[in-house]
């Protein structure tokens, strides 16, 4: 069974039906280990707090925000999607002043409004790859310029897919999620931190389950290993052969891989007629948001009812819109495993027959 529109990479599969190991178990620790060597190397980063938060990419940012940011904190948020608005939403509940740079959805974020919107923030976040729009927003420009701000960046959607460089770009804090462009079933939430931003951490922040501090004590090795909770022990197998498999491949030819499917796919419904979202400069590669061709859909079929079509009949998934852009958008995802020319091939020709 290779890979293929549904199926993880044979390793990862293989992964999950080993022998379930104790949490504390020395081979299981040694494992833990390599893994978060393994995200080291993919989030390109020497930062020695880097490990797989439990829980998806949600869990993610909620662990990101809590254990840096206090209340009254200015955290500076840039929004152009769902998961800016998320952001929002977090900062606000960990008692920040959330200032919202906004950008029409479609459009990247401009890195000097968002430098220029707060004179000493506590924090900068923003979506590296925003998923609800397709649009890639950079990072590096905030990272040379944030001054004493940690900078604090989700890359659930970009991590293993395009370039992402924590060191070189100044990223305090990072988290991303196993089920994107990493290749893995949904469940865990890799998450790095740089020193300065573990300098500044919160103590006893409002979260127990989130602590970073006492996580750390668990997960980072050394000395004795102090249990926090319980590892969900198969998931991690299965993310050290996924970031394995993304490894062997390499992270460049990875990210290639990715670009090509993304160009291809583009490419390919431009030619169609098919109107992208997102701004030509800015587009990612792994997620393609198209408008809803209203004029093409077949009669007594709804944009919905197309989407049900391509999954009953030919296997594919691709998304609705979120948010304003529910029933105007769909979002096509190469992403992973599913990053393959032949699955492109696969979405345009279901495409084609069932629009007709
Ligand atoms: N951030 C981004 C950019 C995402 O695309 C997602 C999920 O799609 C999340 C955060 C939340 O991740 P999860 O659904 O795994 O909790």
């Amino acid at each position: 069974m290779g890979p293929g529109p549904s199926n993880p990479y044979p390793e990862v599969i293989e992964a999950f039906t080993r022998p379930v190991m104790g949490h504390l178990d020395g081979a299981f620790l040694d494992l833990l280990d390599e893994t978060c060597d393994r995200l080291r190397a993919v989030f390109r980063t020497g930062n020695t707090l880097t490990f797989p938060v439990s829980g998806t990419g949600s869990a993610g940012m909620e662990a990101a925000f809590v254990n840096v940011v206090r209340t009254g904190d200015a955290v500076v948020v840039g929004v152009n999607g769902v998961f800016g608005e998320r952001m929002c939403d977090v900062a606000a509940r960990c008692g920040a002043e959330v200032v919202r740079v906004d950008a029409d959805w479609g459009e990247p974020l401009d890195p000097q409004r968002i430098l220029d919107a707060h004179p000493a923030p506590a924090v900068i976040a923003v979506v590296h790859a925003e998923t609800s729009t397709g649009v890639r927003n950079d990072l590096a420009e905030l990272g040379a310029a944030k001054g004493d701000a940690l900078l604090l960046a989700d890359c659930v959607t970009s991590l293993g897919g395009i370039d992402v460089r924590l060191d070189d770009w100044g990223v305090d804090i990072a988290y991303s999620g196993t089920q994107k462009c990493l290749g893995v079933p949904p469940g865990l939430a890799p998450v790095s931190v740089s020193p300065r931003a573990v300098e500044r951490m919160r103590c006893r922040p409002q979260s127990w389950y989130f602590d970073m501090g006492m996580i750390a004590d668990y997960v980072t090795g050394g000395g004795a290993r102090a249990y926090h909770h319980t590892a969900p022990i198969s998931m991690i197998y299965a993310l050290h052969a996924g970031l394995g498999v993304v490894l062997d491949e390499g992270l460049e030819e990875s990210h290639c891989r990715h670009q090509r499917c993304g160009d291809m796919l583009q490419d390919e419904l431009e030619a169609r007629g098919f109107s992208l979202a997102a701004r030509a400069g800015a587009r990612l590669p792994q997620i393609t948001a198209v408008r809803v061709p209203e004029s093409r859909l077949p009669p007594s079929m709804t944009e919905a009812d197309v989407r049900r079509t391509l999954l009953d009949h030919y296997g594919i998934e691709i998304g609705g819109g979120l948010g304003p852009w529910a029933g105007q958008c769909w979002r096509i995802g190469s992403m992973g495993h599913t990053a393959r020319r032949r699955n492109v091939t696969l979405v345009l020709a279901a495409l084609d027959a069932v629009l007709g």
